[in-house]
């Protein structure tokens, strides 16, 4: 009888999106006449810019003609978008990223999931707490993390660095050998950011210990604070231990468009049991190669155009409009009271409930008394137990509308 690859029997049920959408659901059934403002999921809600859109629609004339219709593209993605991507995003930082380590794709959620392939089973992975859940399920489903334990509400086999107010929501090295380090600045959910010296203690921890630094710098756009790094490589020694990703979703508001990309530098290496070194570049390379096809030529054109000077412009104004939406949340929510983090550099902020008040009691009494909709932030690891995430992806208005709410409350 065909066997079940058994490690995703081991995932624990995905439920934080889900339960929010059936609570949400029951209480809009009950009560038809409310209106609903929905913070908890970070999708973006502008359209997207002039700039990009013409050249997709130009993208797409080219395809419907014989002479300059694109077939398949190169899977690594179109040298004119990698080209433009180590202009814009590591030149012009004074890093020096070459256009053949960057491999484009159509979503950092797949990159992030796939890139641990590459990898030994026996390695130890190391995740923040709270954490962007793709890190975790995706080395579950690989074999990687052991069994689910009850107690601690945990795998066995991760490494859990818990993110809390104390430590600015940036963890302690570990006391024990790690060897994949998932790190995500700025942070989803907490919103938080790393400094060259945080990061540095990382980067000196990889190379020491000859482990991996999977960056995601899926947020780096939002980033106002003029000393807080964009990329891991910014840090000096990161080139040779750390892999970075990075999306055009929020950035661009490309969530439904798909288009992002992956840095796998030349100097990356990782170990055989036999003892030598080999290097990750060509692996990834192979392994991309393999099992994807490309993205669509139509959203690398449109990905493109976030680089030219109007597509600059008006995708500023559009992360300016969310970053807005941010500094209301946290006047408002400060105000009242609360403990805000986040919000400064990252479209999301993490307040920390009061009186003992868990996650999803806080969830329940906004949602009853208000009507807006915030993410339990247990949802996202044990440490985000007793806190919630705004997202700042909204109108303007209807932000204004919710703070006013909750103020009123
Ligand atoms: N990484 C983080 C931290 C995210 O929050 C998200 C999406 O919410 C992603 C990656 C996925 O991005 P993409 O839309 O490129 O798949």
């Amino acid at each position: 009888m065909i066997t079940v690859n058994e490690n995703f029997l081991k995932l624990q049920a995905g439920y934080l999106f889900p339960e929010i959408n059936r609570r949400v659901a029951a209480f809009a059934r009950t009560h038809p006449e409310a209106s609903i403002i929905k913070m908890g999921i970070g999708d973006v809600t502008e359209p997207l810019a002039p700039a990009v859109v013409e050249a997709m629609h130009r993208a797409v004339d080219e395809m419907g003609k014989r002479d300059t219709l694109r077939g398949y593209g190169p899977e690594q993605g179109y040298a004119f978008l990698r080209e433009a991507v180590v202009q814009n995003c590591y030149y012009s930082r004074g890093v020096n990223i070459e256009p053949d380590e960057v491999f484009i794709s159509d979503g950092s959620k797949c990159d992030t999931g796939n890139l641990q392939e590459i990898f030994g089973l026996d390695n130890v992975v190391a995740v923040t707490d709270p954490v962007y859940p793709v890190y975790v399920d995706t080395n579950v489903m690989a074999g990687r993390t052991g069994a689910w334990d009850k107690t601690r509400g945990q795998y066995a086999g991760i490494v859990y660095m818990p993110c809390t107010a104390e430590n600015g929501f940036v963890p302690e090295l570990p006391d024990k050998p790690v060897d994949m380090i998932y790190l995500c600045y700025p942070n989803n959910p907490t919103g938080a950011v790393a400094t060259v010296e945080q990061l540095k203690k990382w980067v000196d921890y990889a190379r020491e210990n000859k482990a991996i630094i999977l960056y995601d710098a899926a947020y780096e756009a939002f980033i106002t604070d003029g000393n807080i790094p964009h990329s891991i490589y910014e840090v000096d020694g990161a080139r040779d231990v750390a892999i970075e990703f990075r999306s055009f979703s929020k950035t661009a508001g490309f969530t439904g468009v798909r288009c992002a990309y992956v840095v796998v530098p030349h100097s990356l290496k990782a170990g055989q049991k036999e003892g030598s070194s080999v290097d990750l570049h060509p692996i990834w390379s192979r392994r991309h190669c393999t099992k994807f096809n490309g993205a669509s030529y139509i959203s690398q054109a449109g990905a493109a155009a976030v680089y030219t000077e109007q597509g600059k412009k008006q995708i500023q104004e559009v992360i300016d409009l969310y970053m807005g939406n941010a500094a209301v949340m946290r006047e408002a929510l400060g105000k009242l009271g609360y403990a805000v983090y986040g919000g400064q550099n990252a479209p999301y902020i993490w307040v920390k409930t009061r009186n003992g008040m868990s996650s999803w009691e806080f969830f329940d009494l906004l949602l009853q008394k208000t009507h807006v909709v915030c993410t339990p932030g247990a949802g996202f690891g044990a440490a985000g137990e007793g806190y919630v995430r705004f997202s700042a992806f909204n109108l303007p208005d209807r932000v204004i509308e919710a703070m006013d709410r909750i103020t009123k409350l």
